[in-house]
């Protein structure tokens, strides 16, 4: 409607008639077409003027004009010139002589104008009465446009109650209503009507003009004459020329009826108001329609001008069209912007927006959430389409949980959903199901992802259940329900997580070193580094705090790059006393899926100054279990520089010995807990010998660490363990105090010789 109301505002207030003009010259150009060669103008043109007397001419030269245009048997003589004042009464005579023996049909122009300058009353004047009596008389009045164009032509002129036909009606022998005007047609090209000087035509007495038949129009196009128009395709033109093409439009019979402003705007509303009613079509389907509908109007206004049908107005209907087609792009982005709020863009998910609107109003509703862990890793591994995909096949898997109501991805690791009030009974049965439901691998396009995912349930807010499934992960447990304490402890370990952060950038954590001697020279073999915080207020806090913290919030790549340069460093400050001391750094699990952090810690190692195999990359054995093909590659790389790689905490996980072998391991770390009993508990013992004598059969050294006693070095000693690490040697210490004890004052020494 307000389209529709738009385009009659327009077509109201004559906006948009320029255009119209101008899209129609547009088409004229495109469907050019020459004059019929009936009609020949006998141009008064400069050469004309220059040729023969001066201006005004004596009247025996259109004497003249009429005897050789009669001899050449032309069938019609118009003039475009005013006659209606007297001249020189036998100049006058000899001319009016001349019409009256002509052959041809003459015929003379009149001017409506008006009595004075003040009065709105009217006369026509008129060829003086000798001229006159044998003569056709014509109306050669114009009627210009708002803008003094020439694009209009009528077929006739009455004044003071006598009708008058136009001199192109006369000419072209049409009968329109008198008062009734046309449009010129422009398509047709006025230099292809011939032409010829008036002044060459007398000369010539007629003997090789070639107008047998032809209708002529004698008027003026000498610039110095005035007589000049403009007309929209052309500029301005001479009046007679205008006459001209107006007698050819007739002639062509291309006065095409115009239909108006009306049709094709009612044709176009009609439409579109049928598409909008029948509901079927989208925004996207109705601008495709309108936009149609303008290209059907173009080609159907152009097919019937070129085959003179008649002509019509289309721009009404473009602008209904266009503000139409604007309204619905306008429309659509806001819908679009409206829905895309409640969309996850990735996953195409209704996200957390959407769930908080359902929640509104609603009173006890129970939210679960299923939190993925490890989604930095799974971030790493997949692209976004594979995101999408698992996201959408997740969402598929828990529908079962979910019974109808929707699933929604509630943050970039998250989905949520509702859960009846009648399942909160056996929520965690609930919860065994959704784990089971997650059991087998999830399809994406290009791969396989296994998920693992804490689960957390609250009565008040999607905020809390969120937060209960962070408990739960944090707690180590399968799901949890939000319990307001622990956010706390989160929260505080926030808190931590943040000056750690700034610790790490500041370079304000401390690396100290526990030696680890080599149990068959009996000497100092190297040392481990261990990294070390001394918090502002809290005083100093373990690494086994602080480390999983920042392995869980995936920031233990910064950290690690600190403790290897710091340690580099060291190694490089002992090279002078004790060249070729090994040190071992300590690699986290998740690290070693992290190709750029190999590269980049590789880089490190290979940049100082102390040999690559001096340096040794303790991993826990469980690193190598959780993605095994990609550690297998980061190991392989690491080994292939020189520097070695170590598997900590043995006995703690799963792996067999087998299962190392196949990986470049050099060292097995048996893991404290072994050690610490070692000394009392005889099946410690056997296994303890028995791991030593297999590891060292299929090729590694073997450390242990946790000595914390004479027997229990002595015992490892005999079982030919091939180095020690523990209190017994050592605690940890700072590195001026390992080269002051170890390297200056030799401890290493005073245990040799004790
Ligand atoms: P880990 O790599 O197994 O290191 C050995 C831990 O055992 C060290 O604890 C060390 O101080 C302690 N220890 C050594 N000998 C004895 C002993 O005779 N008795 C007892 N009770 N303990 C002994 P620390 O320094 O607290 O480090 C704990 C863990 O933190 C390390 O275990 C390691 O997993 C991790 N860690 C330490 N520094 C780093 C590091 O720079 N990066 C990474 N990713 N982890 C580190
Ligand atoms: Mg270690
Ligand atoms: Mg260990």
């Amino acid at each position: 409607m307000f389209a529709l109301f738009a385009s009659l505002t327009l077509i109201w207030g004559g906006v948009g008639n320029d255009v119209e003009q101008q899209l129609g010259n547009m088409r004229a150009n495109m469907l050019e077409k020459p004059a019929s060669g009936e009609l020949v103008i006998v141009e008064i043109d400069a050469k004309s003027l220059q040729a023969l007397d001066r201006w005004p001419w004596p009247r025996k030269y259109y004497a003249q004009a009429i005897d050789s245009l009669n001899d050449a048997g032309v069938s019609q003589i118009a003039f475009d010139v005013d006659f209606s004042s007297r001249s020189v009464p036998a100049q006058d005579q000899i001319f009016a002589d001349a019409i009256a023996r002509s052959q041809a049909t003459v015929v003379l122009p009149t001017m409506r104008q008006r009595a004075s300058g003040t009065q709105s009353k009217f006369i026509e004047s008129l060829p003086i009465e000798k001229l006159r009596a044998n003569a056709f008389l014509a109306s050669v009045n114009v009627h210009p446009d708002h803008r003094g164009q020439l694009n209009q032509y009528s077929f006739g002129t009455t004044t003071n109650g006598i009708a008058r036909p136009s001199l192109a009606s006369m000419i072209a022998e049409s009968s329109g209503s008198i008062d009734k005007s046309f449009a010129i047609d422009q398509a047709i090209d006025p230099a292809s009507i011939p032409r010829l000087s008036f002044v060459d035509l007398i000369a010539n007495e007629g003997r090789s003009l070639d107008l047998l038949g032809k209708k002529v129009l004698i008027g003026a196009t000498a610039i110095e004459l005035g007589d000049r128009y403009p007309i929209s395709r052309f500029g301005v033109v001479p009046g007679v020329v205008i006459q001209g093409m107006a007698s050819e439009t007739l002639i062509q019979g291309t006065n095409l009826q115009n239909l108006g402003k009306f049709p094709a705007l009612i044709f176009s509303a009609i439409l579109l108001a049928i598409c909008i009613a029948s509901r079927k079509f989208s925004s996207e389907g109705l601008i495709g329609i309108a936009f149609a509908n303008a290209i059907i109007l173009m080609g159907a206004l152009f097919l019937s001008e070129y085959l003179h049908w008649f002509t019509f107005s289309n721009f009404p209907a473009f602008c209904l069209l266009g503000v139409f087609m604007a309204m619905q792009k306008f429309m659509s982005t806001s819908n679009a912007l409206k829905t895309s709020q409640f969309i996850n863009t990735v996953s195409k998910l209704p996200n957390d927006a959407a769930l908080l609107q359902t929640l509104t109003g609603k009173e006890l509703v129970y939210i679960a959430t299923a939190r993925l862990s490890d989604f930095r890793e799974l971030r790493a591994i997949t692209n976004k389409t594979s995101r999408r995909d698992l996201f959408q096949n997740l969402a598929n898997r828990l529908n079962f949980l979910a019974r109808g109501e929707r699933i929604y991805q509630v943050d970039t690791d998250m989905v949520a959903w509702t859960v009846k009030r009648e399942y909160i009974d056996d929520i965690s049965g609930h919860f065994d199901t959704a784990v089971a439901l997650l059991q087998s691998p999830i399809m994406t396009a290009d791969t396989k992802i296994k998920i693992n995912a804490t689960f957390g349930i609250s009565a008040s807010s999607l905020d809390e259940a969120k937060l209960a499934s962070e408990q739960a992960f944090v707690a180590g447990k399968k799901w949890a329900w939000h319990d307001a304490d622990v956010d706390q402890a989160i929260g505080e370990k926030h808190d931590l997580l943040i000056e750690l952060d700034q610790a790490i950038e500041v370079g304000n954590l401390d690396v100290v070193y526990q030696p680890k001697w080599d149990l068959s020279s009996n000497r100092l073999g190297g040392a481990e580094a261990l990294v070390r915080w001394s918090h502002p207020v809290q005083g100093m806090i373990s690494p086994e705090i602080f480390i999983p913290m920042l392995e869980q919030a995936g920031r233990i790549d910064q950290l690690t790059y600190h403790v290897l340069k710091q340690a580099l460093k060291d190694l490089a400050s002992w090279q002078e006393q004790r060249p070729g001391l090994t040190c071992a750094v300590n690699i986290s699990a998740q690290l070693l899926s992290d190709s750029d952090f190999v590269e980049k810690a590789i880089a490190i190692v290979e940049r100082s100054s102390v040999w690559n195999a001096q340096l040794v990359f303790e991993v826990t054995e469980t690193a190598t279990m959780v993605d095994p093909e990609q550690s297998a590659l980061a190991l392989q790389r690491i080994q292939s520089t020189g520097i070695r790689v170590s598997i900590d905490d043995y006995g703690t996980g799963q792996s067999t010995m087998s299962y190392l072998q196949r990986l470049p391991v050099s060292e097995i770390k048996l893991d404290q807990s072994f050690i610490k009993t070692l000394v009392t508990d005889k099946t410690n013992q056997v296994m303890v010998q028995s791991t030593i004598k297999m590891a060292q059969n299929l090729g590694f050294k073997v450390v242990a660490e946790g000595i914390e006693d004479q027997a229990c070095l002595d015992l490892l000693t005999k079982y030919g363990c091939d180095i020690g690490q523990g209190w017994h040697i050592s605690k940890p210490v700072t590195s001026d105090f390992f080269i002051a004890a170890w390297l200056d004052r030799g401890i290493e020494e005073a245990r040799l010789s004790a």
